[in-house]
C-alpha cells in the first residue's frame, strides 16, 4: 500500500482521498483553507455517475443526497410559461456533498485531513515525490493535485495551461424558501426553472436550506444568472469592491460591491419573470464568478496527477464539475488498483480522463457560445428556444433521451407568477 499526498481538500480532493483510503492507502490531504469550509459554494446538479461514485465511496443506500424535482419550466419576463418538460433530477449543494464526504473520514483512520497548509512546489525522482508546503515537506509515492482552477502544481509542470475567460459572469446566490411569496414559490420553487432574457440566461432549483434541511419551508432556492461582461473593464468593475480593491482572481462573496448588487437587482426587475426578480431581490448575499474554460494538455507527470478543476474546468452549463471530479477519482483508484502507486498507473489514468475532460469542456463551450456571441457582437437581440435550452442544460448524457415537450396547459399556465 502506498503513501498518497492530495493537494486541495475540496470535493475533488475528498473524493480521491476517500476512494484511495478505502483501497488501503495512507492518504494525507493538505488544504489551504484554515477555517470551516462548510457553507462554501451553492447548488450542484447531480448525475448518475456522481451517485454511483458516492456509493463506491461507501455512502449508505438510504442517505439523502438532495431534493428531487420532477421537471423543468421556462418563464418569460412577464412570468408566463414558455415551455415545460418532465425531467426528474436530484439537486444538491456543495455543503451537502462536503458534509457527506468529510463525514466519512472518521471511519477512515488511514486518511489525514489537514487544513491551513499551502502547497508551493513539487520535487520528484524515480521512487518518491516531495511536496513543499507552508508547513514543511511532505513525501509520498503519488501526489494528486486537486487544488482547483489555479492549481499551483499545474502551474509548475504545465505553466502554459491557463484559464480562459469566456466573456460572461454568473451571478449566483441562495434565497431561503421561507422569505419568498407564495406566488414565487408556486411559479418556480419545485422545478428546475429557467428565464431567457435576450443574450442572458437565468436558471435555478431548490436545494437544502440552512443546516442542510430538505424539509418543505426550510429549503433554499439556488440561482445562477449568466450575464455578459465582455471587456476587461466591465469584468474589472464587477471584481472590484466598494472600497476600490480589485480581485482579479475572483472576488470573495462578502466583497461584491453593493452597487453591483443593486444594479443586478434593478436589471432583474426589468428583465426577469417576477418570481426570479423576487428571488434575486431577497437573496441575502448574491455573489459572482467569471466563467472560464480550462483544458489541460496532460494529466500526469511522473508521480504527479491532476484531478478535478485543476485538470479541466467546463462552463457550468453542463453541470458536470463535481461529477467530473468523481469520475477522475474513480479512474485514478482503478488505475492504481491495476498498476500500483506508479507513474504507469498515472499514465493509464490520463489515457482515460484526458479525452473525457476535453469532451466535457467542448460541450460546455458550445452551450455557452450563445452568451459569448451576444457579448462579442454587442447585440443582445438574439433569443434562444426555451425547449432546446431546457433539454440541453445540465443533463445526464448517459441517461439522456430527448424529452417530450409539453405544451403549456391551462393548469400549467396557472403557475404564472
Ligand atoms: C457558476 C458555477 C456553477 C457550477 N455549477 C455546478 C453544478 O451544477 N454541478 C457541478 O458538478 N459543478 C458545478 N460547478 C463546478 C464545481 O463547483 C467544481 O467543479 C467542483 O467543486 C470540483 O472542484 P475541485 O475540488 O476539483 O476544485 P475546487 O473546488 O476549486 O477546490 C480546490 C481546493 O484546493 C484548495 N487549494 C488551492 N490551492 C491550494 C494550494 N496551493 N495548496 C493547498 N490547497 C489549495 C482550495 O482552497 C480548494 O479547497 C459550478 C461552478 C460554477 C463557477
Amino acid at each position: 500500500m502506498a503513501d498518497v499526498l492530495v493537494a486541495g481538500g475540496s470535493l475533488g480532493g475528498l473524493m480521491a482521498a476517500v476512494l484511495l483510503g478505502r483501497a488501503g492507502h495512507a492518504v494525507t490531504v493538505l488544504e489551504k483553507a484554515a477555517g470551516t469550509m462548510d457553507g462554501r459554494g451553492a447548488g450542484i446538479v447531480t448525475h448518475t455517475a456522481l451517485e454511483e461514485g458516492l456509493r463506491r465511496c461507501g455512502m449508505p443506500a438510504d442517505y439523502a443526497l438532495g431534493i428531487e424535482v420532477p421537471g423543468r419550466v421556462t418563464l418569460d419576463s412577464e412570468g408566463a410559461v414558455l415551455g415545460a418538460m418532465d425531467m426528474p433530477q436530484v439537486l444538491t449543494s456543495w455543503s451537502r456533498l462536503y458534509q457527506l464526504l468529510h463525514g466519512m473520514l472518521p471511519n477512515l483512520p488511514q486518511v489525514q485531513y489537514r487544513q491551513g497548509i499551502v502547497a508551493h512546489s513539487v520535487e520528484q525522482d524515480a521512487d518518491r515525490v516531495r511536496l513543499h508546503t507552508s508547513a514543511g515537506v511532505f513525501e509520498g509515492d503519488i501526489l494528486v493535485a486537486a487544488d482547483g482552477i489555479r492549481s499551483a502544481v499545474r502551474q509548475q509542470y504545465w505553466p502554459q495551461v491557463q484559464p480562459q475567460y469566456a466573456g460572461y459572469v454568473a451571478w449566483r446566490g441562495l434565497c431561503d424558501e421561507s422569505v419568498l411569496s407564495r406566488a414565487a414559490r408556486e411559479a418556480v420553487f419545485d422545478r428546475f426553472s429557467f428565464c431567457l432574457p435576450p443574450g442572458e440566461q437565468m436558471l435555478g432549483y431548490p436545494v437544502a436550506g440552512p443546516g442542510n434541511s430538505t424539509r418543505v419551508g426550510e429549503r433554499a432556492w439556488n440561482f445562477v444568472w449568466y450575464r455578459s461582461a465582455p471587456t476587461p473593464d466591465a469584468l474589472a468593475q464587477l471584481l472590484t469592491d466598494a472600497d476600490g480593491v480589485h480581485y482579479p482572481q475572483g472576488i470573495p462573496p462578502n466583497k461584491v460591491s453593493w452597487r453591483s448588487v443593486a444594479g443586478m437587482r434593478a436589471d432583474g426587475r426589468r428583465l426577469l419573470a417576477p418570481a426570479f426578480a423576487e428571488i434575486v431581490e431577497k437573496c441575502a448575499q448574491p455573489f459572482l464568478q467569471p466563467i472560464h474554460d480550462l483544458g489541460s494538455s496532460s494529466l500526469a507527470n511522473g508521480r504527479v496527477a491532476l484531478l478535478g478543476d485543476a485538470a479541466f474546468v467546463a462552463r457550468p452549463h453542463v453541470g458536470m464539475g463535481v461529477t467530473k471530479a468523481m469520475q477522475d477519482a474513480l479512474a485514478l483508484d482503478q488505475a492504481m488498483r491495476a498498476h500500483g502507486p506508479t507513474p504507469q498507473a498515472l499514465r493509464a489514468y490520463e489515457d482515460i480522463r484526458l479525452p473525457a475532460g476535453r469532451q466535457v469542456v467542448e460541450r460546455a463551450r458550445r452551450l455557452g457560445a450563445y452568451m459569448q456571441a451576444c457579448g462579442q457582437d454587442g447585440s443582445t437581440a438574439q433569443s434562444r428556444d426555451a425547449l432546446a435550452v431546457m433539454a440541453e442544460t445540465a443533463v445526464d448524457l448517459d441517461r439522456f433521451h430527448p424529452p417530450q415537450a409539453q405544451v403549456p396547459t391551462p393548469a400549467a399556465a396557472s403557475f404564472t407568477a
